[in-house]
């Protein structure tokens, strides 16, 4: 196994640079330019040095294999933030045997590789490293703590506890059955079913979290939809208020309310034309505005919007409050007049649905469970029609802890079937 290298740190100008090893050589590796062998999981300051010349200064920080990030001997070198510093560290490294730098995501892979932490866990990872909101922060977090892994510990439990028992009526099924498993079997069925489908349920939600809520500002020409985007835009900080839509259809604009990610969209010239092409842009920014997770309507007296309705949850304002009149939410982007009262409507019904997020993130994660509802389903099924069925219900069972393992990379059937074994024996 190589020992691998690599900045941990971003380059450039900062006060300080990680640098990080990982694998047999690490230890050794550092204590050629440390000039010593510093005590593990100790800060040492210490002079680095190769070839006569003094490299830096610095933190040593030494891990044991088995209690570090990667399962291996690993070190940290805390250098002072200097790019020639950083590069005269790694040259140092890269000339010493069995040395070379580390591959993107390569001390991850070892970690995985160790078992130190499992794939749903990585992707949290990911996530956190990602994260620009609060509300991404704390679901990748969660992800990174290893609530995936716990809650696909549980399903593949009782999942093979019901194969196992329906396993344990084919092996008997010659003889007289001294108990029928059908209603403790269906129990367990049932109730993975509901926590199955209450994670599918929040999947999607929690990919908004990850990916950012669609906010579609829409209204006839001229109603005010563009003023009220800047308005938000300049009042809420944006996080990149870079003019994003490539097409002059639909104009994106990235903010945080409430610590969700949330993008405007200004659907911009929604109106009858005779114009061929202008026709196919209002079309796609129609298509934009109804897959939006919610919509906010600046109606302009009797001229509707054409080609799209509001949905119960959307939200109605009068725009130009200052030079209109009319009841309801009123926002005036000259004036401010309430700006503030339609932000909070925005995040209160986006932070409504965010609170039915699940614990899983990712539409692998998703089609995972999907594929896992469907197998239950039909093993459910099976099993209702009687004793002759069970070895299909078992089979559909075994399918669905297998795509669960998924989840978290496991994916060993030899440990399913010792562990279907030696369940089964204990039912015995
Ligand atoms: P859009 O076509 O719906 O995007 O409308 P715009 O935002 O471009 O606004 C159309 C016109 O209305 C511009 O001349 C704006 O200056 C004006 N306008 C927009 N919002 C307000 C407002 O809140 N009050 C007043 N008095 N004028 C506004």
């Amino acid at each position: 196994m190589d020992t691998i290298y690599a900045p941990a740190t971003a380059r450039g100008k900062a006060g300080l640079a990680v640098v990080l090893l990982s694998g047999p050589q690490a230890h050794v590796a550092v204590a050629a330019i440390a000039g010593r062998l510093p005590e593990v999981r100790h800060a040492s300051l210490c002079k680095l040095t190769w070839q006569g010349q003094v490299l830096d200064v610095g933190l040593v920080l030494l891990f044991a294999a088995g209690a570090s990030y990667t399962g291996e001997a690993m070190a940290e070198l805390h250098l002072h933030g200097g790019i020639a510093t950083v590069n005269s560290v790694l040259q140092a490294l890269s000339q010493q045997p069995g040395l070379r730098m580390a591959e993107p995501g390569e001390y991850t892979r070892r970690a995985l590789e160790n078992g130190r932490l499992d794939l749903s866990q990585i992707e949290g990872l990911a996530d956190l490293i990602d994260s620009e909101t609060e509300a991404q922060r704390r679901q990748a977090m969660r992800v990174l703590s290893g609530a995936i892994g716990a809650l696909s510990a549980w399903w593949r439990r009782d999942l093979i506890r019901a194969a196992a028992l329906l396993e344990a009526t084919i092996d008997f099924a010659d003889e007289a059955v001294p108990v029928d498993v059908t209603p403790e079997v269906l129990g367990l069925l049932d109730a993975l079913l509901v926590s199955l489908r209450h994670e599918a349920d929040g999947a999607r939600m929690a990919e908004r979290i990850r990916d950012g809520f669609e906010v579609a500002i829409v209204g006839p020409p001229n109603v005010g939809k563009s003023s009220l985007l800047n308005a938000l835009a300049g009042r809420e900080a944006a996080i990149t208020s870079e003019v994003a839509g490539t097409t002059r259809d639909v104009i994106e604009v990235r903010m945080v309310l409430e610590g969700l990610p949330v993008t405007l969209l200004d659907t911009a010239g929604l109106r009858e034309t005779e114009d061929r092409v202008e026709e196919i842009g209002i079309g796609r920014a129609l298509a934009r505005a109804a897959a939006a997770d919610l919509r906010v309507f600046l109606p302009d007296g009797e001229a509707a919007v054409p080609g799209i309705v509001a949905l119960p949850d959307d939200i109605i304002v009068l725009a130009k409050s200052d030079i209109r009149t009319g009841s309801g939410l009123r926002v005036s982007s000259k004036t401010g007049e309430g700006l503030n009262e339609l932000v909070a409507a925005i995040a209160e019904r986006l932070l409504r649905r965010s609170g039915l997020a699940g614990t899983v993130t990712r539409e692998r994660h998703r089609i995972a469970i999907a594929t896992a509802i469907g197998a239950l389903e039909l093993a459910r099924a099976e099993v209702v029609k009687g004793y002759s069925r069970v070895e299909l219900a078992a089979e559909e069972l075994r399918r669905a802890v297998r795509v669960l393992d998924s989840l978290v990379g496991r994916v060993d059937v030899e440990s399913l079937l010792d562990e279907i074994f030696a369940s089964f024996c204990i039912g015995k």
